[in-house]
């Protein structure tokens, strides 16, 4: 690392510091108070700001400028203007103006709308999101000034992920400031959700990568046998880091802290060439910004060591796949966390009451929940052999949980189950004290002591359609809480009855054993809790009455926005699996299937060869080989000749849901058949002839 970390740190970001330094001091208080509290800028102001951007970017080797924003396409959309105008006599005049800084109109046409808009009605605007700072992006392409901007429909629609999680942290912060005045507190002005995203990837060979077609195309292998190691012997996980991947590792720490991004944590994951960081947590919608940022940099970054960054939630089959941790909590501008159960939770009646309006909240809304991570990658993972299962539950922790029981019996007096400590036997380490919860990495939305951990999203993911969702149900459950309590005559006696209402109401969410067992999928049934297997069967979940009273009444989704994201995860589907499976006929028509002939006649030419040398020599291996690769061979060639009419069959359906259920009830599984005995045959043919790196080679070496 060139400087120290202290200097490098938020380096390329505009920040607070940078404009009280840059700006007059005027503009600078109008910027932040328009920052705290919301409100329009005026143009002269925006002029001024734009100037000091652009300076300060051009300092740091900016040449253009962009309105970076986040439409739904799940990645990340930018469009770069230089800063040039008009030259004079062959002078460059360099300008970005307040106009240029507040507002862009991008024909925005060809982004995905679920039809919020035809493509002859083009016009979309990004507007600057001031509470994410502006930040230069060096890329190959130059170094760009990025600004981060919510994008809209003509009409005022959100045709991006940013705007209804802007809308979602107003509706929180409206009803959880209701709850803390109701418990007398007057000094907390704002309730902001906290958010840290682990994000978990795989690293492996580009030159390896550039050879799968599936990997450059899908972002997973879509064939391969699995190799003699897998993760069985658990050695990866917090294993010694590899040369390769530790020095791109402290490649990517260096751009994210140059991007303000507090990457703290690096680990080896479960599976070989698997891995993890996760920043400090902080503001939810920078969370969300410095998460795409994230990914766009590892993979960036990647390229420079000649590695290539797999996000996709199952790279491989058969060893873990990826996911992203949510960490989420909800704090106020006077630094209390309100989901802090302090040391006597027992006793904490502001606690129990924001504990009971969670477990409503998740219990009412565990469908859109999981609609919140339903993204097509995803679904190797939810509902499948993996964690976390597809069933929304929460998980407490003894101590937790053991308080919650006794309210819901009623007791009297509600008591605290000791924490206990822990003593090792090893006389020269101190006994310790344990925390509170142990941890359940089965739970899909786990307690950690001052957070909730939903494990859900993918890792491939923008993590904030998840963020909306927890946004909302909680303000939800806020209101009417807050609804009931402010009309209370006695609040201490009414609040303790509304806990004791909602949590036995609502216990039936919370589930503390092992979720990934079959117990728990028959238990679930006998509770009534939902198992949205699919991402094709979780998508209803956004239109269904109870989703769009929630979302129009604190304004954050209108009732075509939810339509139209509803059309759009659909018609992600089809596309997502319509390429993959292309990718598998085209790969088994021009790879492996050409590849298993030559070597049936390659085994053929030799048995005769042999035979006319030696009559008597013993060729029932060669016999045996050349028999079990000819059948595998036509199972893949018949298996092949199914999927290209089926294929045909599914896109004649004209409408868009029916048509993704049987993308996933009929060629999802045609593509299974496909895969079987070609991996079959990656097990009998000769190394040399396979066509493509093998599991093993891909994720051994690295
Ligand atoms: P755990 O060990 O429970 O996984 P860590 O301390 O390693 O927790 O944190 C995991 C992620 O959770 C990190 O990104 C961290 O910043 C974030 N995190 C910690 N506390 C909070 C909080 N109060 N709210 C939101 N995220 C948090
Ligand atoms: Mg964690």
């Amino acid at each position: 690392m060139k400087e120290n970390l202290t200097d490098l740190f938020g380096s390329n970001v505009f920040s607070v510091s940078v404009m009280r330094e840059r700006l007059p001091k005027k503009v600078f208080a109008e910027i932040v108070d328009v920052m705290e509290h919301g409100g329009n800028i005026s143009m002269a102001t925006a002029d001024i700001v734009a100037n000091a951007m652009k300076d300060w970017a051009v300092e740091k080797g900016a040449t253009h400028y962009t309105h970076w924003f986040q439409p739904l396409t799940g990645v990340t959309a930018e469009k770069h203007d230089s800063f040039l105008t008009a030259p004079q006599d062959s002078k460059a005049l360099l300008q970005f103006t307040g106009k240029q800084l507040i507002m862009g109109e991008p024909d925005a046409s060809s982004f995905p709308s679920g039809g919020l808009r035809s493509t002859h009605y083009a016009r979309g605007y990004t507007a600057w999101d001031m509470t994410s700072p502006a930040f230069v992006k060096e890329m190959s392409c130059g170094t760009i000034l990025c600004i981060p901007t919510i994008f809209v429909s003509y009409n005022g629609e959100a045709l991006d992920k940013k705007t209804p999680l802007l809308r979602s942290m107003e509706a929180i912060n409206t009803q959880a400031l209701r709850i803390l005045r109701l418990f007398g507190n007057t000094q907390a002005q704002k309730v902001i959700p906290q958010v840290g995203a682990e994000q978990e990837y795989f690293l492996v060979d580009r030159e390896k990568y550039m050879k799968r077609r599936d990997l450059i195309y899908t972002g997973r292998t879509l064939f391969g046998a699995p190799a003699p190691k897998g993760q069985e012997m658990d050695d990866q996980y917090f294993g010694v880091i590899r040369p390769r991947v530790g020095a791109f590792m402290a490649d990517l720490n260096e751009e994210l802290w140059k991007l303000g991004i507090p990457a703290t944590t690096q680990h080896n994951e479960a599976a070989l060439a698997q891995h993890e960081p996760a920043p400090i947590y902080t503001t939810c919608n920078l969370a969300v910004d410095h998460n795409q940022l994230t990914m766009e940099t590892m993979k960036r970054v990647a390229t420079r060591h000649g590695l290539v960054c797999l996000l996709h939630e199952k790279p491989f089959v058969g060893v873990n796949g990826s996911g992203k941790h949510n960490n989420w909590s909800i704090c106020t501008d006077t630094g209390e966390n309100l989901l802090d159960p302090g040391d006597t939770p027992n006793e904490n009646l502001q606690f129990l009451l924001v504990l009971a309006c969670i477990m409503k909240a998740v219990d009412e809304h565990a469908d859109l929940l999981r609609c919140s991570a339903a993204c097509v990658g995803n679904e190797h993972r939810l509902g499948a052999q993996e964690a976390p299962p597809a069933i929304i539950s929460i998980f407490l922790g003894d101590q937790l949980d053991d308080v919650v029981e006794q309210i819901v019996a009623n007791v009297e007096s509600v008591k605290l189950l000791a924490r206990g400590t822990l003593d090792s036997g090893v006389s020269t380490v101190p006994v310790l004290n344990k925390d509170g919860t142990d941890r359940n990495r089965t739970s899909p939305f786990a307690f950690t002591g001052n957070k909730f951990e939903f494990r859900m999203v993918g890792s491939s993911d923008s993590i904030a359609e998840a963020n909306v969702a927890l946004n909302a149900i909680v303000a939800e459950a806020f209101c009417q809480a807050a609804d009931l309590l402010e009309k209370a005559e006695d609040f201490n006696s009414a609040c303790s009855k509304l806990i004791h209402s909602w949590m036995s109401q609502h216990q039936r969410i919370i589930f503390n054993d092992d979720g990934y067992s079959d117990e728990w999928v028959a238990e679930a049934v006998r509770r009534g809790l939902p198992n949205l297997r699919s991402m094709v069967d979780a998508v209803p979940a956004l239109t269904t009455e109870k989703a769009e009273k929630l979302f129009t009444k604190f304004g954050i989704y209108t009732k075509s926005e939810l339509e139209a994201r509803a059309e759009i995860l659909y018609e992600t589907y089809v596309k997502v699996i319509k390429i993959e499976a292309n990718t598998m006929i085209h790969m088994a028509a021009k790879h492996f299937i050409p590849t298993a002939i030559a070597y049936t006649t390659q085994l053929a030419q030799s048995i005769s060869s042999v035979a006319g040398a030696c009559p008597t020599a013993d060729l029932s291996v060669q016999k045996g080989l050349l028999e079990k690769v000819s059948v595998h061979l036509a199972d893949a060639s018949a298996a092949l000749e199914q999927l290209k009419p089926l294929m045909a069959r599914v896109d004649a359906i004209e409408d868009i849901k029916e048509m993704a259920h049987a993308y996933h009830d009929a060629v999802v599984p045609a593509m299974t058949a496909l895969r079987i005995p070609v991996d079959e045959l990656e097990l009998l043919v000769d190394k040399d002839l396979w066509p493509v790196p093998t599991y093993g080679d891909l994720m051994f070496e690295v």
